[in-house]
């Protein structure tokens, strides 16, 4: 981004573009501070300092801030973080640096991401936080998941004469927004966790909204790619496509309103999120969404009281034995803990059953068998898991029951999709096939990070509007855009005459795919990962967790080896893997591959231990490791570096 000259900063104030303020600025000119200084002026009793007349003061203080150094994978000491953005990585360091914890540079982190990845995450929306506290050993989450509003029932998502609403009208409507948990999961995570109030953390995300960043190709082209359905929300076109336009690779991007936003809760607390003005303007705009002349969506039904209701819950993580490790994710509501654990014990089930092992398999082989144990977990995951009472993970989490269902495992050929489902706990075959699972965007939506500490706490955290842009509808004055995560619901029953837990209810949580995961070695973190890509985050985390714990790759290898997605219906493979010579070894295997650009956008931190002065310190050497390719390459950094 050095070499960039020509900056326009682009601003929702007054509709359009205000034009090149600095031309030939280079970043490190542009800007006489950084987030450093304002994580480091976070210490400071902000709140009190900054009020809403200020806040509300438009005028930056100081230039665009920067784009910070981006590198796929960082090795050391001290404190490490990983997502797929170069600002939220500098503004998580410099709170590890000056005294905050994991759980401090996560939430400063996800607010960042909340204005440089605002079509990924974002107040608007919700997620899954994963906290290891290590003086303790325990792990716990916090559900931050969108609910239905109270009106919600089965038939929200079908006609009057019960055919299901068109997919696409629904994602661009009032109806797909659930109330947003994200906010109150910080507000949860910072109590329980941090070390720092919930108003400091938000400053560095507030500076640089105020003062604007550097637009990269990567939101560049989420915003190309959903200009036309933003044009459809004057509101939303106002805020990202400042002057009528999709801002190029350079361009300073700057959202005052997200940053009064910021400011507001700062001042004012979550409570006007979920009960104050924030909340009036998110049901109205949900309830009416503002649209251009002659376009028509559907009206939500979200009320104040479902915001006043809603709570980001603490709870128990699914926890997998798998060999001598424990792997700790997110239970139902969302379904990647449970899948993601099924995966890895079917893999041990098949290696008890061939008396080989992972380890030593050839790529087409290995790939073999991950696409089988895959398509299996996804068989019961699409029957099962969901937000109901009874779904029965402890069975779906045993040993006995991986070997009950290895039994449809033939080394040599790929098993007919889709696969049955089974009977967890109840022995013998479930029977039902199910209908192909509807999966619209495989894509690059959502996005994870991953924290670690001094003190060896682990943060590892998703959070997402669903698709990318949401629904792409702006809370007008506030500068973020709400979800659409209620289209994670069933429209209609999968299976005809079995009722599908993943329909529609009140106060419901869609079933989710998201999969942040921790990995403990007696007791101790030595792994946190996570990705985007609706239900291929499932697949890419099992991969990487294969990849990395079992065949010997480095983590950094892990996350940009070629991703093989199969999900009991078509397998889809990135970076060129289908038209490769495993690829073709596949396809003879009876796999049928369709290709595509990328799976995902993941990160991790692995905690190695039992090397040189960290083994005789106890304390872990850190590799932070990104995406190399995907999404243009993610961003990794650790507090005092190493080299390999
Ligand atoms: N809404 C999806 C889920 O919760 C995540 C969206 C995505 O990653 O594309 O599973």
């Amino acid at each position: 981004m050095s070499d960039v000259t020509r900056r326009t900063v682009l601003t929702a104030t007054g509709g359009s573009a205000l034009g090149v303020i600095a031309a030939s600025a280079t970043p490190a000119a542009a800007a006489p501070s950084t987030p450093a200084t304002s994580a480091t002026a976070s210490t400071a009793p902000a709140a009190r300092t900054t009020t809403p007349a200020a806040s509300s003061d438009r005028r930056p203080r100081g230039g665009p801030v920067p784009e910070p150094p981006k590198a796929s994978e960082a090795v050391g000491y001290g404190g490490a973080v990983s997502c797929v953005d170069p600002y939220a990585a500098q503004v998580g360091i410099d709170i590890l640096r000056h005294g905050g914890n994991a759980t401090d540079a996560a939430i400063a982190m996800a607010a960042t991401l909340g204005v440089t990845e605002p079509y990924s995450c974002g107040l608007g929306g919700g997620g899954f936080f994963v906290h290891h506290d290590a003086r303790s050993g325990r792990t716990v989450t916090i559900n931050g998941r969108e609910s239905a509003p109270a009106t919600y029932t089965e038939t929200t998502f079908t006609d009057a004469v019960g055919e299901p609403l068109d997919f696409d009208e629904v994602v661009n409507s009032g109806l797909s927004v659930g109330v947003p948990g994200t906010l109150a999961t910080w507000d949860v995570a910072a109590r329980r966790f941090g070390r720092r109030r919930l108003a400091d953390l938000l400053r560095p995300a507030e500076e640089i909204a105020r003062r604007g960043f550097v637009v990269d190709a990567y939101y560049r082209s989420h915003t190309a790619d959903n200009a036309e359905r933003f044009a459809r929300f004057p509101e939303t076109a106002r805020v990202y496509l400042p002057g009528g336009a999709v801002p190029e690779v350079g361009d300073v991007m700057r959202n005052p309103d997200l940053a009064d936003t910021y400011a507001r809760i700062r001042w004012h607390g979550v409570r006007d999120f979920y009960r104050g003005r924030i909340a009036r303007a998110i049901v109205d705009e949900a309830r009416r969404p503002s649209t251009a002349a002659g376009v028509d969506v559907f009206p939500g039904q979200l009320t104040l009281a479902d915001l006043r209701r809603y709570r980001a819950r603490t709870e128990h993580p699914t926890r997998t034995r798998y060999r001598d490790l424990e792997v700790l994710g997110m239970a139902v509501p969302s379904s990647g803990g449970i899948a993601v654990g099924q995966i890895l014990l079917l893999i041990e089930a098949f290696e008890r059953r061939t008396g080989k092992r992972v380890a030593d398999l050839p790529e087409a082989e290995y790939l073999h068998w991950f696409s089988e144990a895959s398509a299996l977990a996804f068989a019961d995951r699409n029957r099962y898991v969901a937000d109901v009472h009874g779904v029965p993970q402890r069975a779906l989490l045993s040993r006995s029951y991986a070997d009950e269902r290895a039994e449809l495992f033939d080394p040599d050929v790929a098993a007919e999709r889709p696969v049955p489902f089974g009977a967890p706990g109840r022995g013998g075959d479930g029977g039902g096939r199910g209908r192909h699972h509807r999966e619209p965007h495989p894509g690059r939506s959502t996005t994870h990070l991953n924290v670690t500490d001094r003190w060896g706490d682990v943060v590892s955290y998703t959070l997402t509007i669903e698709q990318t842009g949401g629904s792409g509808i702006t809370v007008p004055g506030h500068g973020f855009l709400l979800n659409n995560e209620l289209t994670d619901f069933e429209f209609e029953p999968l299976t005809d005459g079995v009722p599908h837990p993943n329909l529609p209810g009140p106060g419901k949580q869609p079933r989710s795919s998201m999969s942040p995961t921790i990995v403990l070695e007696r007791g101790r973190p030595v792994l946190s990962a996570g990705t985007p890509g609706g239900s291929t985050i499932i697949t890419s985390v099992a991969q990487i967790l294969l990849g990395h714990l079992d065949r010997g790759l480095d983590l950094v290898d892990a996350i940009a080896a070629p991703r093989l997605s199969s999900r009991n219906g078509t397998e889809t493979a990135d970076l060129g893997l289908a038209e490769s010579p495993v690829g073709a070894a596949l396809r003879v295997k009876g796999h049928e591959l369709s290709s595509t650009r990328w799976i995902g956008n993941a990160s991790g931190i692995a905690l190695e231990r039992g090397h040189g002065r960290g083994r005789r310190w106890g304390r872990p050497r850190l590799v932070a490791a990104a995406e190399t390719e995907r999404g243009d390459g993610g961003a990794a950094r650790v507090l005092t570096r190493r080299h390999r």
